[in-house]
């Protein structure tokens, strides 16, 4: 099976030229897995000590403490050991686990997790916080809501509260409460596409991109609006679609652009590239810039974050 043409041709407009084509290879095969200690059940050395007693052999990925990748043929063996079931490790992609540490928020504080389901980024943050503070987790799909609340109470996770409700409707009610938000947006999921799975194209086309860059533009002011004064707000998705990266965010810095500044990041890792300065008509704040595409490689998925700050 093919990836879509007409996402082929766009991705050859999006992604620098030189790396076009080894990008498209990572379409072809299972990436590497990679997981995580879950800091709120385990630590670093003790997750590795009962990993080495079971007989796992994983690598450490240098760049973020407890962390790990194994070859995709082990996963099924690390999904059967104790630490699995015990909620004391997590499996999760790279890109994913960059956007809540980069948001980085702090015990004691006041979080928004605007399209949380399944969890795997809600964890990291509750682990970040220590448990403490007042962790909210927002998802409208109600099988999807559920995943989330048996993923919160398997992982040990107590200072989360969970809302079945749309996430474009929070600003209003909760306005300027949260001191971090985290907006991993629903989005065409074109970075997770695969050759070897149909499934994973079937529902994308150009005019659902843009039906779902509105739906961000929405659920980013919304974001807007719950933020306090000083607060943090992380933009993510893992679409390479401008329309639904750049675009939500011109949107939003259109109508706050006075009260917004975005933040520099920086990367452990050089398969990022800017963003786009300009797609069709549309040309882009410059302040957009300081966002990161992150783009795929054989262990990473493709990304796009950008971080936002409040002005008080
Ligand atoms: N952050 C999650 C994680 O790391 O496990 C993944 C989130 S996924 C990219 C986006 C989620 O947004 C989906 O679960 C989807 O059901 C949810 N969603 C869709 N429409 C939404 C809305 N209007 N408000 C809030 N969330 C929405």
């Amino acid at each position: 099976m093919s990836l879509p043409e007409a996402f082929t041709e766009r991705l050859e407009k999006i992604v620098p030229h030189e790396r076009f084509a080894a990008i498209l290879k990572t379409f072809d095969a299972p990436k590497q897995v990679t997981f995580r200690v879950n800091t709120l059940k385990s630590t670093p050395s003790e997750l590795e000590a009962e990993l080495s007693q079971g007989g796992i052999a994983f690598e450490r990925v240098e760049w973020m403490e407890g962390v790990y990748r194994i070859a995709p043929e082990d996963k099924l063996r690390l999904t059967q050991t104790e630490a699995f079931y015990g909620g004391r490790l997590y499996i999760q992609n790279l890109s994913s686990m960059i956007a809540p540490v980069l948001l980085a928020p702090r015990p004691e504080e006041t979080v928004l997790d605007l399209a949380a389901a399944p969890g795997g980024k809600t964890l990291i943050l509750a682990g970040m916080m220590q448990n403490t503070g007042w962790l909210s987790a927002v998802e409208p799909s109600r099988e999807r809501f559920f995943r989330l609340c048996d993923n919160l109470k398997q992982q040990g996770v107590t200072n989360a509260h969970t809302y079945m409700t749309d996430g474009r409707s929070v600003g209003k009610k909760c306005p300027e409460m949260f001191e971090r938000i985290l907006l991993d947006a629903p989005c065409s999921s074109e970075a997770r596409f695969k050759t070897y799975d149909e499934k994973s194209t079937s529902f994308w086309s150009v005019h659902k991109v843009k039906e779902t860059s509105k739906l961000q533009r929405r659920l980013l002011l919304s974001a807007f609006d719950a933020l306090k004064p000083g607060g943090k707000l992380l933009y993510s998705t893992c679409s390479f679609s401008p329309e639904e990266n750049e675009s939500p965010l011109q949107h939003l810095l259109e109508r706050h652009g006075e009260r917004l500044k975005t933040l520099p990041l920086i990367l452990p890792f050089d398969n990022v590239q800017k963003p786009l300065e300009r797609w069709g008509k549309e040309v882009y704040d410059e302040r957009i810039q300081n966002a990161v595409r992150i783009l795929p490689t054989d262990t990473i998925d493709g990304f796009f974050i950008c971080l936002l700050e409040k002005t008080s």
